[in-house]
């Protein structure tokens, strides 16, 4: 076995989905692991760690929604939610699931591996091990300060509990400071998808990250809406 090929978990009971999807991910050279309910999910989750879980919605004995919160108290691992129905991409979107993205059936593979890819890439550029300039790696933004070493942000000293997508978005507009980014540039360049993201996820994820980070979430004061354009971070 190759120690370098990436690890998906695929967690899906249709049994001729899963297949499909097995078979595709193996020919790219991934190292692929199946789960045919949620309970079995979360077993495999710890045991195999994989670099991205693929997790469908409908699922046996625990559902995808369940399974993403649990596996999100433990670990930012990407998860890709695969959704049925329009009223599960709503769910996805809504709830505090933790998900980095979703994709609706029936999909493409061509779309799926672009999908599952831009997912690792940027947890991986995240997580990565270029940290060998420790002190550039701490930047301040007033009473922010983002530590790119451990991955944190911390707001007047106290550490804001974070997903990797929430973490990887302030990180972006802080950067930039004042600079406007449009819903489809922040997909672009945080999500990392060219043509395929859904424009709502930046605006859930931005609601998410404005009501941990912000004092009062609907009078926000890093995190500015322009108005007919998109988003920008600046420094109360
Ligand atoms: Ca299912």
């Amino acid at each position: 076995m190759d120690d370098s090929k990436k690890k998906i978990l695929v967690v899906e009971d249709e049994k001729s989905i899963s297949d499909i999807i097995k078979f595709n991910l193996e020919k790219e050279g991934f190292m692929v692991y199946t789960s045919y309910d949620g309970e079995d999910a979360l077993v495999k989750q710890v045991s195999h760690d994989p670099d991205l879980i693929l997790l469908d919605v409908m699922l046996p004995k625990l559902d995808g929604f369940t399974v993403c919160k649990k596996v999100r108290e433990k670990s930012n691992v990407p998860i890709i939610m695969l959704t049925a129905k329009e009223e599960e991409v709503d769910k996805v979107l809504g709830l505090e699931l933790g998900a980095d993205d979703y994709m609706t059936k029936p999909f493409g593979m061509r779309e799926l591996l672009a999908r599952i890819k831009a997912n690792i890439r940027r947890a991986s550029l995240t997580l990565g091990p270029d940290i060998d300039q420790a002190q550039s790696n701490i930047r301040d933004f007033g009473n922010l300060t983002i530590d790119l070493n451990r991955y944190e942000i911390r707001k007047n000293g106290e550490i804001l509990e974070l997903t990797l997508r929430e973490f990887e978005l302030l990180r972006y507009l802080a950067e930039h400071e004042n600079k406007v980014f449009s819903r489809e540039q922040l997909l672009e360049e945080v999500w990392g998808y060219e043509y395929y993201g859904d424009i709502r996820t930046v605006d859930v994820t931005v609601r998410r990250l404005r009501e941990k980070l912000e004092d009062d979430s609907s009078n926000p004061r890093y995190i500015m809406t322009k108005r007919g354009i998109g988003y920008y971070f600046r420094r109360p």
